[in-house]
């Protein structure tokens, strides 16, 4: 009987000094998706969308630096051709991990065609329509670069 009470203090206290160690190792993990992992996406599809004209910088921000609800943002200045492009860092995101780079790679596409559109005249009366096309352009654009690869039914080799 001793020796189980023992054996149960013994998981009581294991199970108290838990907590503070996991939190250390959800801390010292690397980021999801770095900065220069960012920066990359940012490059890539400036050159696609042929963006080259633009100086174009992304940060990753947290939560509390973009609008409620938004995984981006994107201003720019016309007649300097510059913009900064603002992404949800992983740390405020609720999708699981594995999930966040591929979201993150979306939300930098989906900036960059806004990006595009900054020509047409500011209306905000097609501002939902225009969030729309942005929306279906870059899921379109992104979704293109991810599918699996084509997996083609190769005939066996023959014996020579
Ligand atoms: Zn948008």
């Amino acid at each position: 009987m001793v020796r189980i009470i023992t054996i149960l203090l013994l998981l009581v206290s294991a199970g108290i000094a838990e907590p503070p160690a996991s939190r250390n190792r959800v801390s010292s993990m690397p980021p999801v998706v770095t900065e220069e992992q960012a920066q990359d996406w940012l490059r890539l599809w400036q050159k696609r969308l042929r963006l080259d004209d633009w100086k174009i910088e992304v940060r990753i921000v947290r939560i509390w630096e973009l609008e409620r609800g938004t995984l981006g943002h994107i201003d720019w200045s016309t007649t300097h051709h510059t913009a900064l492009i603002k992404v949800l860092s992983p740390e405020d995101y609720e999708l699981p991990p594995d999930k966040i780079p591929a979201d993150m790679e979306l939300s930098i596409v989906h900036e960059l065609v806004h990006l595009h559109l900054s020509v047409l005249p500011l209306n905000k009366s097609s501002r939902n329509a225009e969030e729309q096309v942005v929306t279906m352009i870059s899921e379109a654009l992104v979704n293109l670069e991810h599918r699996p690869a084509l997996t083609i039914d190769l005939p066996e080799a023959e014996t020579r």
